[in-house]
């Protein structure tokens, strides 16, 4: 997709902040690590303060994984053991005491990648009259791409933060092939800059 085509979007109620996964095992170090990851923590620092200040709600997600999960490779799946319950949230990332926690992918047996599935973020958001959702975080071509597709199927508006994203690209390429997979659903690209007062 072309450049930004925002120049600038003000945010208010039914606006909702929510932050994938940004979680020590996709940084640096970690067991399952994003590319450049690390670079999305400055960015969502941003976001977040930006959408606390004007009381709008922000959703900080995680994966929450039996140790014994489904994926893992010492149970035959293709993943390395990641973000086993209790997996903490990257150190540096400021998330407001007001952020609403959603923990998911919990269950053994079932392999799942979006936040929505399986998970009480569409129910909170209604709750919180949410009708627009930005989202950012790690990884864009795993759990972002499948929350954001569930996301618009569900009816939001949705905001892809494409500078608070990064791919772990297990495939070379696959950062930009996912990305313009949510493009085509018509996710509405944007960054920091854009977002204002
Ligand atoms: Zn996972």
């Amino acid at each position: 997709m072309a450049a930004n085509k925002f120049l600038s979007l003000s945010i208010g109620p039914g606006d909702a902040l929510i932050v994938v996964d940004v979680q020590n095992d996709f940084l640096s170090g970690g067991s399952l690590v994003a590319l450049k990851g690390d670079e999305v923590v400055a960015v969502l620092n941003h976001h977040t303060a930006t959408f606390s200040t004007r009381d709008l709600p922000v959703f900080a997600t995680r994966d929450w994984h039996p140790p014994d999960r489904c994926s893992f490779r010492q149970q035959g799946g293709p993943r390395p053991s990641h973000c086993v319950a209790g997996a903490e949230f990257a150190p540096g990332l400021k998330l407001p005491a007001s952020m609403h926690v959603v923990s998911k992918a919990t269950t053994r047996n079932k392999d799942a990648y979006s936040d929505i599935e399986d998970s009480d973020l569409d129910a909170q958001q209604r709750a919180a009259s949410v009708r627009r959702a930005f989202i950012g975080g790690l990884t864009t071509d795993y759990c972002v791409l499948n929350t954001v597709i569930d996301s618009l199927a569900l009816g939001y508006e949705t905001f892809l933060l494409e500078d608070a994203v990064r791919a772990v690209e297990f495939s070379a390429g696959d950062g930009a092939k996912t990305l313009a997979q949510m493009h085509k659903h018509s996710a509405r690209p944007m960054t920091r800059e854009v977002i204002g007062a």
